[in-house]
């Protein structure tokens, strides 16, 4: 056996099969407390190491418990030089786990690529009203939420990890968005709605690194191709500003979410009651406001509604 080390867990070098037994062991035990018997299970993935981890581990956890298969739902944006190459590699991955994969893709629902939907944002001049990454996370959830509710699921399971937790948690705070960080956590944003299908994220204790190098290990061939709009997102800011803070004060991302989840967030959320979800007037899907976020920008970008 190889004793080489591949990682390093709190000061404590792990070779592969003690590495991978630990991280398993953690996915694990968070879909044992979260997940129920009679939930029916969908994992959102997108081709990248975080997403395709979360569905190996969940596949084979399943598996493990003999319950009924889980689905895997992509989400086709429409991003040239980026997207296509993700949706191939998850075909053959799902194809060869036996998982049945669903699609849904922006070009459907709003007769427009995000590409497309870019352009259309740029020629109204409307560049610094709606960024890129917003337009994109506003379709992307309110398709998965659709799809998971199409194929029957009651989780929704996301592959957050900790380092995307840590930065959205500070940027929500960073620009006042307090309703939004008071809903992290494992069963994050959850607000009853009989629309609304759960999501779940078990992989908010896990480092992006411990990930990266499971993936590494175990599927070398996940494409690396980055979204061309992520360098201009607040995130990249936030990732390069987290990953400094944690090269001085090591653990500071743990330190800073586990405060937070246990020790903020249970006075936070008293203080700050989740709002309802409301049905959009137009489309009739979940909301928080009177018309959902895509159908507004369905309608300044004068888009297929
Ligand atoms: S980086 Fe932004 S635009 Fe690209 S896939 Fe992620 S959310 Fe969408």
């Amino acid at each position: 056996m190889d004793k080489r080390a591949v990682y390093i867990h709190n000061g404590k070098p792990m070779h592969r099969s003690e590495f991978e037994t630990w991280i398993e062991n953690q996915v694990f035990s968070e879909l044992d407390k979260f997940i129920k018997t009679d939930d029916t299970l969908a994992v959102a993935v997108s081709g990248g190491k975080d997403s395709t981890f979360l569905l190996d581990m969940v596949h084979t956890w399943n598996e493990l418990k003999n319950r009924s298969p889980i689905s895997a739902i992509i989400i086709d944006e429409g991003i040239c030089g980026y997207r296509e190459f993700t949706i191939k590699f998850l075909k053959d991955f799902c194809e060869q786990k036996k998982i049945k994969l669903y699609f849904a893709s922006f070009e459907k629902e709003t007769g427009a690529t995000l590409d497309k939907i870019i352009e259309k944002r740029d020629a109204n001049k409307l560049t610094n009203t709606y960024g890129s990454c917003t337009i994109c996370g506003a379709f992307r959830r309110y398709l998965l939420n659709r799809t998971a509710r199409k194929v029957g699921a009651t989780k929704l399971l996301v592959g957050h990890n900790l380092d995307d937790e840590v930065q959205t948690l500070l940027m929500n705070l960073f620009v006042g968005n307090v309703g939004q960080a008071s809903r992290k956590g494992e069963l994050a944003g959850v607000i009853k709605h009989v629309d609304f299908v759960v999501r779940f994220k078990p992989l908010i204790w896990l480092p992006e690194k411990a990930i990266a190098t499971y993936a590494l290990l175990n599927y070398p061939e996940i494409p690396t191709h980055e979204c061309p709009y992520l360098r201009e997102s607040l995130r990249q800011t936030m990732r390069k500003m987290t990953n400094d803070l944690e090269v001085q004060w090591p653990g500071f991302r743990q330190k800073v979410m586990r405060t937070y989840v246990e020790k903020m967030l249970p006075k936070l959320g008293k203080k700050i009651p989740c709002g309802k979800l409301l049905k959009c007037e137009v489309c009739s899907e979940p909301a928080s406001q009177k018309i959902c976020k895509p159908c507004e920008l369905k309608q300044k970008l004068n888009l297929k509604l």
